[in-house]
Parts: C-alpha cells; structure tokens; sequence
C-alpha cells in the first residue's frame, strides 16, 4: 500500500523549490518527488487528471496541464478550448461515475512560481450549495484506486 505524504510535507517540498525558483508541478512531472504515486484517471502527452490528494470531498479531481503555464492568463486561445474540454469530460465522468449533483470547476494558481492546474469539486445530492464547498476541511484520500478506476470508466474523450 502507497504512504501518501502528508500536506505538510508537501507544502514543505514546494517551498524549497520555490526558494530556489523552481516550478513544483515540472519538477514533480520530471521526478515524481512531490505528489509520489498519484492515482491517475487519465494521463497523456499534454494532461494528466488526478485525484487529489487531501481532499475536501470525495471525488476532488485535478486536472494538470502539463506545459508550463503559471495561470488561465497566459493560455492560447486552442490551450483554453483543449482544457475547457477536458474539464467536461471528466464533470461528465465525475457525476456519473460517483452520483454528484454538481462538480465546480476553480483555478487560482496565485502565488510565486505556480503551474496551471484546475480543480473540480464534486456537490453530492442533499449537500448545502455554494462556495462554502470550495473550504471544506481537506480529508485523506481513501478508496483511491476504485474511485479513479470508476472516473477512468466513466471517461469518454
Ligand atoms: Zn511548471
């Protein structure tokens, strides 16, 4: 069974890189160092979709694009159709797979050095609705593998 690192030890490991101008996602695409053995919904040349690893609900996707890309603003217009599309899809997966009602879509990517990334939180049926959902405490990721696996299936690109 994988040893998820704790949010503090990844907190900890983007800092150093960032002290040292480094980009946390394209050292972690290179090397693994950072999020270690992600369960993977989908990955090719230019995405990779993951489960995120302290979660703040079940479900709680990430949808990285792989080229450098510090935020929505410095995407092309074909990057943004691409992305936009991905994101769908996996919503799409994500309420079938899993019974959500509704999947938010939020990217911030504030701060130095940051990587583009997109976070999809999924709202079950009889859960409040609204942006209280985007701070709900962040949990452990449990079930991983079945619940990637149920996404992947579900995933029609
Ligand atoms: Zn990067």
């Amino acid at each position: 069974m994988n040893v998820l690192p704790t949010r503090d030890e990844v907190k900890e490991k983007i800092e150093t890189l960032r002290e040292q101008g480094i980009c946390y996602v394209c050292h972690d695409l290179q090397t693994g160092e950072i999020f270690g053995t992600q369960s993977v919904i989908y990955e090719d040349a230019d995405f990779r979709v993951v489960l995120e690893l302290h979660p703040r609900m079940v479900g709680h996707t990430i949808v990285l694009y792989k080229p450098h890309r510090e935020d929505v603003s410095e995407l092309a217009a074909d990057e943004t159709a691409r992305i936009f599309q991905m994101c769908v899809r996996v919503i799409q997966a994500i309420k079938q797979a899993l019974g959500a009602e509704k999947v938010y879509l939020v990217t911030m990517c504030d701060g130095p050095i940051n990587h583009l990334h997109i976070q999809l939180l999924p709202r079950y049926p009889g859960e409040p609705i609204g942006s209280k959902r985007l701070v709900d405490p962040r949990g452990t990721l449990t079930n991983a593998e079945s619940t990637a696996a149920a996404i992947r299936n579900a995933l029609h690109l």
